[in-house]
């Protein structure tokens, strides 16, 4: 045996450029590479995770490699195509779609909203990052008329949540619905998608987007088969319903034409086939007609109708894996190829696009798939469903969903549509709503504090600061769910005091770490230091509290909660505690004897 100790040196891996993380001394933000928000291909990595060894790069090529036919690129700019100077559109040429705007140079009024929303962008950023396909304003020009408040979806923007809602043959109606997209926004949702399958469809999407301020998703297949077959679905029935929804102001439409007739054997040896619902009824007409997909047969006159009204695509993932053993299979990587086609073939004809992903991915292989993504689709939005990272949780998947979806938002999703704790087991109702949106504003929240987007973090920080100053008051006003903090707070402890009912007033660290640093308390008369004080034991209310926790609403514990403050703070508003009884000197005192 010898002295001699280890090495314990370390070196920080290399640190991107995070503007948000001022203190000095404090680690650094975040460890992702720093953004480059730059024009066409050049800022194809925006904020981005360092690749791990062998995933696929970021597109060379951008939504400026696929302009309309009839477009020209003006002399001498053959190296420099990627900007509004370097193209002619034809004579006569109107821009309808925030892409056209973006492709002619112009800063539409919803790209200033944006850059207003997402103050880390400008306006002109925001164009640039439109006119490289790489980020969508799904704002229908009928919306707009209405209440839409324009939104970004895109890897230069923060990471956006969508929640799924929608009355079924079995349960729900408008009016629940109209109140469950209130409650959706009330808790963050940055689009809703109407999924209705059941009720009076028309009118519960009217008085949905009559309603929001957030962009609105539909399924037109939905619509386009209610009252008949599959089978009898034909080219005017799929034009008519896009025409008729487009102008009734939806916003963006999932349309599975990436599921193709050759897709179809891919999906044979899978443990649990097609899961999606658009994605299994075109596999039946296909097999019924033994004819291609009539979506992708389709798509330029599908294109066409979009445009009149600037309704974006989220092209939707119909071979999606439905469980972990079926994620990243020839079906789904073959449909992503197919979607990547589809993406150019929509930019040609001037329409913003964004990708629908899975599903049920293992952890491992979140980055591949949002890496591949990038790749196929040139940089085009990624918008996933998750991912569930396992299967073994019904009743729980906003959580085994939301660590997919972090992970996914880290690598490269834009947006994260939600999942609720019904999943799988029954139409989500206002709680699951509220669940589903908490969780995914978590994931998407986390990952872009990870990503280093500029300011993202500075409400942690707050929150942290009135945290540690033992500020009750500021802590709730700073949560994101304010109600459930203060109830839980207040359920043992219905007082302001310089510490809380989790380790009490002699073992709380932060109280404690505030009389060190500080050196503005002291301890009460008679404080040994070897000698812990017991709490006084739980009132019957507070465990009356503590057992109904989960079953009451937060109001409910409000109420309850206060029949506990006589007994803390005897009436007091605030309960007695060393820093009221001390002042700074006989604080130091205090300490140069004790510590
Ligand atoms: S009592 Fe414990 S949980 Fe509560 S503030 Fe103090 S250290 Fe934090």
């Amino acid at each position: 045996m010898t002295n001699q100790t280890s090495d314990r040196s370390y070196q920080l891996p290399p640190v991107g450029i995070n503007p948000s993380s001022t203190a000095a001394g404090t680690s650094p933000g975040s460890f992702a590479p720093a953004a480059d928000i730059l024009p066409g291909r050049a800022g194809r990595y925006t904020y981005r995770s360092p690749d791990t060894p062998a995933m696929p790069a970021a597109s060379e090529k951008t939504a400026w490699d696929f302009m309309p036919e009839d477009w020209t690129l003006r002399d001498g700019f053959d190296a420099n195509y990627e900007t509004h100077a370097a193209w002619q559109p034809p004579a006569g040429f109107e821009p309808i779609t925030q892409l056209e705007h973006a492709r002619v140079g112009t800063v539409t009024p919803e790209m200033q909203r944006v850059a207003e929303r997402e103050s880390h962008l400008t306006g002109e950023q925001v164009r640039d990052e439109v006119a490289a396909g790489r980020m969508i304003i799904p704002a229908n020009r009928v919306h707009l008329g209405y209440q839409l408040d324009p939104m970004a979806i895109g890897r230069a923007s923060k990471t956006k949540i969508n929640a799924n809602m929608g009355a079924s043959p079995v349960s729900s109606g408008t009016d629940e619905e109209v109140e469950k997209l209130q409650w959706a926004e009330r808790w963050g949702a940055d689009t809703v998608m109407d999924l209705s399958t059941g009720g009076n469809l028309d009118d519960c999407r009217e008085a949905i987007i009559k309603n929001s301020t957030v962009p609105i998703g539909t399924v037109p297949i939905y619509s386009m088969i209610i009252g008949r077959r599959i089978e009898d679905l034909t080219r005017e029935m799929i034009l008519d319903t896009l025409e008729h929804q487009a102008n009734q102001g939806v916003d963006y439409f999932t349309i599975h034409a990436g599921v193709l007739q050759d897709h179809l054997v891919l999906v044979k040896d899978r443990l649990i086939g097609i899961v999606s619902r658009g994605g299994s009824l075109l596999a039946k007409w296909m097999i019924h007609h033994n004819r291609q997909n009539p979506m992708y047969e389709y798509w330029e006159e599908i294109c066409d109708v979009m445009r009149k009204f600037d309704v974006s695509f989220s092209i939707g993932d119909g071979l999606r894996p439905g469980g972990l053993a079926d994620a990243t299979d020839r079906a789904q990587l073959a449909e992503l190829q197919t979607l990547g086609e589809l993406t150019e073939r929509a930019w040609r004809k001037g329409v913003q696009v964004m990708i629908e992903g899975p599903g049920h991915v293992p952890f491992d292989q979140v980055e591949f798939n949002m890496k591949l993504e990038r790749q196929l689709c040139h940089g085009a939005p990624f918008y996933v469903l998750g991912p569930l990272v396992t299967d073994i949780f019904p009743g729980y998947d906003h959580i085994t969903s939301c660590i997919g979806a972090t992970a996914a938002a880290y690598h490269g999703a834009s947006m994260l549509c939600y999942v609720t704790p019904k999943e799988h087991l029954g139409l989500p109702k206002k709680d699951d709503v509220k669940q589903g949106c908490i969780a995914y504003k978590i994931a998407a929240h986390s990952a872009d504090v990870a990503l280093g987007i500029p300011g993202t973090r500075d409400r942690d920080d707050e929150l942290t600061k009135a945290r540690a100053a033992l500020n009750w008051e500021k802590h709730f006003e700073l949560s994101f769910d304010p109600d459930t903090a203060r109830a839980f707070h207040d359920e043992d402890l219905d007082v302001d005091t310089d510490f809380c009912a989790m380790c009490g007033h002699d073992w709380c660290s932060v109280r404690i770490s505030k009389e060190i640093v500080e050196f503005a308390s002291g301890k009460a008369a008679g404080m040994q230091w070897d000698q812990a004080k017991v709490s006084a034991a739980l009132t019957i209310e507070q465990q009356e509290i503590l057992e109904k926790r989960g079953v009451l609403d937060p109001a409910e514990i409000h109420k309850l909660a206060s029949k506990t403050q006589s007994t803390m703070a005897d009436g007091e508003e605030k309960a007695s505690c060393h820093s009221d009884v001390a002042d700074d000197d006989q604080a130091r005192q205090l300490q140069a004897e004790n510590l």
